[in-house]
C-alpha cells in the first residue's frame, strides 16, 4: 500500500490556484467549529438529549407518529438559529462566487453551506432548507418552516397532510447521489473536509474523482491511500484561513 501523503496550506492553495473545478465534501467537522455537536460524537443531541437516531429519523415511525420527529426539530432548530456558518463554510462559499468552485455536497442537515452563500448545495442526506406536504407536496420554505414548529407539535399544511423537512430518513434513498457523483467526477480538485467517510454515501464519493484529492480532517478517514490524495490532520478553520491568506497573496 503506498504511504499517506500530507500536504501544507502553501501545497493546498497551489493546488486550488491550478485547479478549474473544485468540489467540496463536507461533514459534521465543518460544523463542530459552528457549535453544532456531531450527532453521533459525545456531545450530540442523541447522546445529550437522548435521541434515539433510530427512531427519531426512521421513515415508517415518522408515518405512525412524527410528534417525536418534531421534538427532536425543535431543539435543533433551536440550536442552528443562532449559529453562523465557520470560517470554512464562508472560505467556501467565496471560491464559489469567484468561480473557483463547482459544488458543496454535504452529509450535513443544518443548512450552513447555504447561509454562508453557497448556491450549488448537494445535500445528499437532505437538509431543512425546504419541506414538503406530504399529502398535495406543496413546498415550504425554512423560515416557514421554522415558524410552524414553533406554533404547533407537528406543523400541518391548510390541506391537513404532515409536512416533513427534505432530510433523507432511514428507509428513504439518500438525495441526489447521481448529481453528486458526477459533479465529483469532474472536478480537477476534491476538498474532502470533516468527513472521517464513514457513513455511505460519502466513502463512495471520492473514489469518483479523477483528480487530486485533499483530506483535512481531526482524526482518522475511510480512505486508502492513493498518488494525488493529500492527508491533513488539522482544525479546519486554522488551516484554511493559513490557505486563504495565501491566495490573497498569490
Ligand atoms: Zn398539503
Amino acid at each position: 500500500m503506498p504511504h499517506q501523503q500530507t500536504i501544507d496550506p502553501k501545497g493546498c492553495a497551489d493546488l486550488i490556484l491550478r485547479s478549474k473545478r473544485v468540489v467540496a465534501l463536507t461533514g459534521a467537522g465543518i460544523s463542530t467549529a459552528a457549535g453544532i455537536p456531531d450527532f453521533r460524537g459525545p456531545q450530540g443531541l442523541y447522546v445529550t438529549r437522548r435521541y434515539d437516531p433510530e427512531a427519531v429519523f426512521d421513515i415508517s415511525a415518522f408515518r405512525r407518529d412524527p410528534a417525536p420527529f418534531y421534538e427532536f426539530t425543535r431543539d435543533f432548530l433551536g440550536v442552528i438559529h443562532d449559529t453562523e456558518p465557520t470560517f470554512t463554510h464562508r472560505f467556501l462559499a467565496e471560491r464559489e462566487s469567484r468561480g473557483k468552485l463547482t459544488a458543496v455536497v454535504t452529509q450535513n442537515i443544518d443548512s450552513l453551506h447555504q447561509k454562508a452563500g453557497s448556491e450549488n448545495v448537494i445535500s445528499v442526506h437532505g437538509d431543512y432548507w425546504t419541506s414538503h406536504c406530504q399529502a398535495c407536496r406543496r413546498e415550504f420554505a425554512f423560515p416557514q418552516m421554522e415558524e410552524m414548529v414553533r406554533e404547533a407539535p407537528v406543523p400541518q399544511c391548510s390541506c391537513g397532510g404532515v409536512i416533513k423537512p427534505d432530510i433523507v430518513f432511514f428507509g428513504e434513498a439518500v438525495h441526489d447521489l447521481d448529481r453528486a457523483a458526477s459533479v465529483v467526477a469532474a472536478s480537477d480538485l476534491l476538498l474532502v473536509l470533516g468527513s472521517s467517510l464513514a457513513v455511505y454515501p460519502a466513502a463512495f464519493l471520492p473514489e469518483q474523482a479523477s483528480g487530486d484529492v485533499v483530506v483535512v480532517n481531526k482524526g482518522d478517514v475511510g480512505l486508502p491511500p492513493q498518488e494525488g490524495r493529500y492527508f491533513v490532520d488539522a482544525d479546519l478553520d486554522d488551516f484554511f484561513r493559513d490557505v486563504e491568506r495565501l491566495l490573497t497573496q498569490a
